[in-house]
């Protein structure tokens, strides 16, 4: 058992604490970042970028002055960045420009609705709204890169910021592959707002996490012909309304919705031929999200340390679907996850794509301080894995 101090050594020592300016947080305390995060300053500015974007919703592909806002807060940090991918993407570079290199992504768009939420940042748009969170996502990014850029001399490596466009049914990811964008990353992380994960957890799952999508025109073709003689007629009608409910039936009440069905043939009981065009041309399949599952025990190690362990949770694969699996076609591994915002004390939250949709901004600093702090970590731990060939994407 140590020896109490003096009265007077204490009372020393007590003051040289208070004389001592606030330690900055290193980059590898990732709770000391989270508190960085939280400071008044931060947050009223982090809170202010996502309320001017709440305010000024943008569909996707459209995202100009969205993509200007991200453009002049790069600028004012002195961070980087080439500009346009995908019509509206903007792609900004922290760190030492050479391998390994890791990428951050924040999806930008909004989604065609009319908000019923009646407060001071109202969407200024009719029709339009950030109903999904991906306002919070872009100034959670903008958080991510004011507390690497405040730490740029201690990466080791580079750290590419990605704001894309055209996340709702636009496959954005996919055209930000296509435009070079997404080159030689060695790992991406990207996350979602989540309206039942309770604020200051983050939640997760190795491999699959969400859905793949698709959409489908199926044209049903039978026999014409009088209705007084309907024995000489093969009804079209009759074998589509059969169709619909007995994929609805067999799909929603008979199957795993994990697995996949086979379906179409429905048609030919009635007699009639069926079709099927995917629209992949037009629509492209999403794939599904699937983290790779060396990524998972490195996220929850990361996350623990900035929220605690019993703030990491497991996550459910969902049903919907997210266009970062499209990053899987161009980066080895990917890793994608939740941050919660739920807090009773808000009333009921609105689920995603609600026209009542409303996000925690409690919930910021936690997005944007876990895509730091994944992304510098994983700097440090691939340096061994990193390419001799440096500066490799060109980036500066
Ligand atoms: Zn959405
Ligand atoms: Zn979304």
């Amino acid at each position: 058992m140590a020896a109490a101090a003096p009265p007077l050594l204490l009372a020393l020592a007590v003051l040289a604490t208070f004389a001592l300016p606030a330690a900055r947080a290193v980059l590898e305390d990732p709770a000391g970042l989270l508190r960085r995060a939280k400071e008044p300053a931060f947050m009223d500015w982090m809170v202010g970028v996502r309320r001017r974007i709440h305010e000024n919703p943008e569909l996707g592909y459209e995202e100009f002055e969205t993509s200007e806002l991200v453009r002049r807060e790069l600028d004012a940090m002195g961070i980087p960045y080439k500009h346009p991918f995908a019509v509206t993407g903007v792609v900004a570079t922290i760190g030492t420009g050479g391998p390994p290199f890791v990428a951050l992504r924040a999806d930008m768009d909004a989604l065609a609705m009319q908000e019923s939420v009646e407060w001071e940042h109202k969407s200024k748009v009719p029709g339009k709204m950030h109903g999904c969170g991906h306002d919070a996502h872009v100034a959670m990014l903008l958080g991510s890169a004011k507390i690497l850029q405040e730490h740029r001399d201690e990466l080791q490596g580079t750290v590419i910021l990605v704001f894309q466009p055209a996340e709702e049914g636009g496959a954005g990811a996919k055209k930000m592959i296509e435009a070079g964008a997404i080159e030689n990353i060695d790992a991406i992380f990207g996350l979602h707002v989540a309206d039942v994960v309770p604020v200051g957890v983050l939640a997760s799952r190795p491999g699959p996490i969400m859905a793949g999508s698709g959409f489908f025109e199926a044209v049903i073709s039978g026999k014409g012909g009088h209705a007084a003689l309907p024995h000489h007629t093969i009804d079209p009608i009759l074998a589509a309304s059969n169709v619909i409910v007995s994929l609805q039936q067999l799909v929603s009440r008979e199957a795993d919705p994990l697995d996949s069905q086979v379906i179409v043939s429905q048609a030919s009981v009635q007699r009639c031929s069926a079709t099927v065009d995917f629209l992949d041309k037009d629509r492209p399949f999403f794939p599904p999200t699937i983290n790779s599952p060396e990524l998972h025990d490195f996220f929850e190690k990361v996350a623990s340390e900035m929220v605690g362990a019993r703030n990491v949770r497991d996550k459910q694969p969902m049903m919907g679907a997210e266009d970062f699996a499209f990053y899987a076609d161009a980066v080895p591994s990917t890793y994608y996850y939740f941050v919660g915002m739920h807090n009773e004390t808000r009333g009921p939250q609105a689920p995603h794509h609600s026209p009542y949709f409303t996000i925690n901004e409690d919930s910021l600093p936690y997005g944007a301080v876990m895509q730091a702090s994944l992304a510098a970590r994983y700097l440090v731990e691939h340096q061994a894995s990193a390419s001799p060939d440096v500066n490799k994407n060109g980036l500066s």
